[in-house]
C-alpha cells in the first residue's frame, strides 16, 4: 500500500462524500449512526486477518472467535451506544479444521452472551488465509451518540483503566517463552480477551463526554485521530498516563489494542463525578492524562518540558507480521 492508513481512509471518505439525510455520522468515527425508524442505528465493521493480526500458531480459536465480537463491540460503545446483533464473514483456508471453526464460534458466543449481542448471520468463503469479518449494531437514543469531533478547548483528557498490557503480551507472545509471574500473566490474557468498556462509556457519556474513542492503535495516534475530528489539539502529561504492570510508558503510549476509552470531559467536576462512578459501579478507574488546547499535539514530561507526541501507533498497512 502507498498510503499509510489514515490517509487512504481520508481519500475514500472523498470518494464516498454526500450522504442521504438519515446517515447521521457516516465514515471515519468509531461508528455511523443513521436514522432508522424511530431510533438510531450504530453500525461498525471489523476484521481480523491471519498473519497480520493474528498467527494460528499463537492464538486458541476460541480466543480469536472471542475477541473478534470484543473488539468490534468496543466501537460500538465508543459511540455510548448498546450493542446488539453481529454478523460474521468468515474466510477459511485449506487447512483449517472443522473443530477450530467451531471452537471459534465458541468464542463468538460467549463474547455476545457477555454483551448480550446475537450473532444472527454470516457468510463462509474459501481464500489464502483466515480472516474474520464482524458487522455490529448498536442502539442509541436519538442524540445521544457521542462522536470523536466534539472536544472543545479546555476539555479534559481522560482516560480509562492502564495502557499498554497488550503491547507488552505481544512482546512475551513473540519471544517464545511462557509468560512470567502475574502481572505478564494479565497482560497476555488481556491480549487474548479483551475488555469491550461498553458501561463505562454511557457513564462517560452521561456526564457530558464532549468526544470519545477506544484505543485501538494506541493513544497517540488514537488522540491524534480524536484532536483531528474535533479541529483541537491536546497536551498531554506523560507521567501521568496510567501504565499496567507489565507494561512501559512507551507501551502505554504507542502501543495497541488495549480497548479502553479514551474521552475528553468539560469540567473538574464531570471528571471527579465520573471517576467515582465508574470505580464504584465497574471497579476501573478513570485518569486526567491532559487538556484540550487550540492545535498542536503536545507531550509534557516530568521535567516540565514539552515535546511533540509521538503518533505512531499501529497502522495496519505499515505493520509487519512476524
Ligand atoms: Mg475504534
Amino acid at each position: 500500500m502507498d498510503l499509510p492508513e489514515d490517509e487512504l481512509v481520508a481519500a475514500i471518505r472523498k470518494v464516498l462524500s454526500g450522504a442521504g439525510p438519515e446517515v447521521l455520522i457516516g465514515p471515519g468515527d468509531d461508528a455511523a449512526v443513521v436514522a432508522a425508524g424511530d431510533g438510531q442505528l450504530v453500525l461498525t465493521t471489523d476484521a481480523l486477518v491471519e498473519g497480520t493480526h493474528f498467527l494460528r500458531s499463537l492464538s486458541a480459536p476460541r480466543d480469536l472467535g472471542y475477541k473478534a465480537i470484543v473488539v468490534s463491540v468496543s466501537d460500538i460503545a465508543a459511540m455510548a451506544a448498546s450493542p446488539r446483533f453481529a454478523l460474521c464473514a468468515l474466510t477459511l483456508s485449506d487447512v483449517v479444521e472443522a473443530g477450530w471453526v467451531m471452537e471459534l464460534f465458541g468464542g463468538m458466543r460467549e463474547a455476545c452472551e457477555e454483551h448480550a449481542v446475537w450473532l444472527v448471520g454470516g457468510n463462509l468463503a474459501r481464500g489464502s488465509e483466515i480472516t474474520i469479518a464482524i458487522s455490529v449494531t448498536g442502539e442509541v437514543v436519538p442524540g445521544r451518540a457521542v462522536s470523536r469531533s466534539g472536544a472543545r478547548v479546555g476539555d479534559r483528557v481522560v482516560v480509562t483503566g492502564e495502557l499498554g498490557a497488550p503491547a507488552a503480551a505481544l512482546r512475551i507472545v513473540r519471544s517464545g517463552s511462557p509468560p512470567r509471574g502475574e502481572a505478564e500473566l494479565a497482560a497476555v490474557r488481556r491480549l487474548e480477551r479483551p475488555t469491550a468498556r461498553v458501561g463505562e462509556a454511557s457513564v462517560l457519556a452521561a456526564n457530558g463526554a464532549t468526544a470519545m474513542i477506544d484505543l485501538s492503535d494506541g493513544l497517540g495516534l488514537d488522540l491524534s485521530r480524536l484532536c483531528a475530528a474535533s479541529g483541537v489539539g491536546a497536551s498531554v502529561s506523560v507521567e501521568v498516563v496510567p501504565v499496567a504492570a507489565a507494561a512501559t510508558p512507551e507501551d502505554a503510549l504507542g502501543g495497541g489494542e488495549d480497548y479502553e476509552l479514551l474521552a475528553t470531559l468539560p469540567d473538574d467536576e464531570a471528571v471527579a463525578r465520573t471517576g467515582s462512578e465508574l470505580r464504584g459501579v465497574f471497579g476501573v478507574s478513570l485518569t486526567e492524562i491532559g487538556r484540550i488546547i487550540e492545535e498542536g499535539l503536545v507531550a509534557v514530561g516530568s521535567d516540565g518540558r514539552e515535546r511533540p507526541l509521538e503518533t505512531k501507533g499501529w497502522d495496519h498497512f505499515r505493520a509487519r507480521s512476524e
